[in-house]
């Protein structure tokens, strides 16, 4: 027997259609580079986004072809996160992070046909320009200044028209996609269906998770290119939530006007944004007055249990959680369930300082060699899941793949424990990859370059403890006999193939590598040698 309900497909044309004819006035406002607030409604946002779909429409694009943008968090971005899809399109984030022969590889995988940047990202834009397949490039005029030679993003607009009807969309067609940095070998892509984020979004507004509704004003710090910034901008849409976004001023004390002067209810990011963040409130307390109850949502490495106590004392509210760009990305949440009040303030703080439970929808395991791990909070094993957000394959892949379990759950490559409660808690990780500020290095990446060296016969690379960064790499090296290299040789050896803020702060000459049983560089050993942290660092993540 079936279910006599309607098939009613789980697609955006609804959240978009509900924002604009139930949310219209309110607000939503982006800094701009010269530090102005650009102010409109979500009114205007929904009749752009309309024709931008149109105008994409109007300029050829089919069903599934990919549209990618290289932009900051603003409004414009937000009508790119609707207006694609709408048309039928596939929004692909850009991570302008990235070193430019990723960013290249990564358009041309993806086979983008359009690509819509920022002004201010347009010398990124033109280190790639010759190396990528892309139809036609629209620039996003923030500053105003005149832009030669490339079609202008709010010319787009105005070929777009105000009557639009969306096309057929099934649950389960491509809505975006988003590329994860692999442990070794090139960038991986994972594709979002219009259903899982419609779930996803519709799980991130309960009150248990993020809790968003009409009267939050949500600004997500975490980039709208990583992990559609956390699924963020669409859930805060479904809720009608007031939303504001940083632009390209993410200094601590940018933020703290913005989350000050706008009134900001939630925010969420990486913990070194908010170690900044704390940094100045801790400074100048007299000088900041952010609303009390502010809930931050911290996550993409651990979060310090002290972190979560300083905002404490300045009525800042911080929950952890996990998550990956596999899984759309919100995994696990961390907040204390109701019948644990009567905990002592420490026991609290320890759970708060856990990655956090499953979100409804996804399901975890940890698994070691004996099997499946018993949830006593101690026994390890690697954090698996599976669930209605979850990857199930990456977007035609270069190689073997080995992330899928043969019954169907996925492989973080995080180690972790599950207590008896069902928190979560991340322990390590077995990928070999350094978070820096939020975003990837890969330590095999830098080995094999650092070995292609003519002075240097072997090279490990770990990711060691920083206070800014969580994680710095260090490379330990072993010299050919006979000789001699700088620190300051290797890295303009480095510099060559990678980004800045790729090459190691630290390196260590030893005689010889420790191994393993099997013959590979055991990193534990290295990590626990040289984890005094490290002095300096890249001035960007
Ligand atoms: P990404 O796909 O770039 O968002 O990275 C996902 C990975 O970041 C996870 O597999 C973890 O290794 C790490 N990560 C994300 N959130 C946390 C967290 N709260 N604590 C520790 N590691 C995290």
């Amino acid at each position: 027997m079936h279910g006599s309900i309607m098939d009613y497909p789980l697609t955006l044309p609804h959240f978009l259609e509900r924002a604009g004819r139930l949310f219209g006035p309110v607000e939503i406002v982006s800094r701009l580079p010269d530090r102005s607030l650009h102010r409109y409604t979500y009114a205007d946002f929904y009749r752009r986004s309309r024709r931008l779909a149109s105008a994409l429409q109007a300029m050829g694009l089919n069903k599934g072809d990919r549209v990618g943008t290289l932009q900051w968090n603003h409004y414009a971005h937000l009508e790119c996160y609707f207006g694609i899809p709408v048309s039928g399109g596939v929004l692909h984030t850009l991570n302008l992070r990235l070193d430019p022969s990723d960013l290249a590889y990564i358009v041309n995988h993806a086979q983008d046909r359009f690509i819509i940047v920022d002004d201010v990202l347009l010398p990124l834009f033109q280190q790639i320009q010759d190396r990528v397949q892309v139809e036609k490039v629209f620039v996003v005029p923030l500053t105003g200044a005149p832009v030669t030679g490339m079609a202008s993003y709010e010319e787009l607009l105005e070929e777009g028209s105000g009557d639009f009807a969306y096309p057929q969309l099934q649950e389960t067609d491509a809505l975006g996609m988003c590329y994860t940095s692999g442990t070794t070998g090139r960038p991986k892509g994972v594709v979002y269906s219009h259903r899982s984020q419609i779930l996803h979004s519709l799980v991130e507004c309960l009150p248990d998770v993020l809790n968003f509704s009409q009267s939050d004003t949500v600004m997500p710090v975490v980039p709208m290119f990583h992990a559609n910034a956390w699924g963020v901008p669409f859930a805060a849409t479904l809720a009608g939530s007031r939303q504001v976004f940083p632009g390209p001023h993410m200094d601590p004390v940018s933020l703290l006007e913005l989350l000050q002067g706008e009134r900001v209810t939630f925010t969420g990011g990486v913990p070194t944004v908010w170690m900044g963040l704390l940094e100045e409130l801790k400074a100048h307390p007299e000088r900041w007055k952010l609303e009390p109850g502010m809930r931050m949502v911290v996550g993409g490495s651990a979060v310090p249990e002290q972190m979560i106590r300083d905002f404490d004392r300045f009525h800042l509210e911080v929950y952890q959680a996990w998550g990956m760009t596999e899984t759309s990305p919100l995994g696990t949440f961390s907040k204390p369930k109701c019948y644990q009040a009567g905990l002592s303030t420490d026991e609290l703080y320890c759970f708060r300082a856990k990655q956090g439970l499953p979100a409804p929808l996804i399901e975890i395991r940890t698994v070691n060699e004996q099997g499946v791990a018993d949830e006593d909070g101690e026994t390890m094993g690697e954090l698996q899941t599976r669930g209605a957000w979850v990857v199930s394959a990456y977007y035609r892949p270069e190689g073997p793949v080995d992330n899928w379990t043969p019954d169907g759950w996925f492989r973080t490559g995080d180690v972790a424990t599950i207590d008896p409660e069902g928190f979560l808690q991340i322990t390590d990780r077995t990928k070999d990859l350094i978070k820096s500020g939020g975003e990837w290095i890969s330590s095999v990446d830098l080995e094999n370059a650092l070995m292609a060296h003519p002075s240097v016969a072997e090279a490990a690379v770990v990711a060691i403890p920083h206070p800014k960064w969580l994680e710095r790499p260090l490379a330990v090296v072993v010299l050919r006999a006979g000789q001699r290299v700088g620190v300051e040789e290797l890295n303009a050896f480095l510099a060559e193939r990678f980004a800045k803020w790729w090459l190691p702060d630290r390196y260590e000459f030893v005689d010889q590598l420790p191994r393993t049983s099997t013959g590979k560089f055991k990193k534990t050993a290295l990590r626990e040698r040289f984890a005094t942290p490290g002095e300096g660092g890249a001035d960007e993540p």
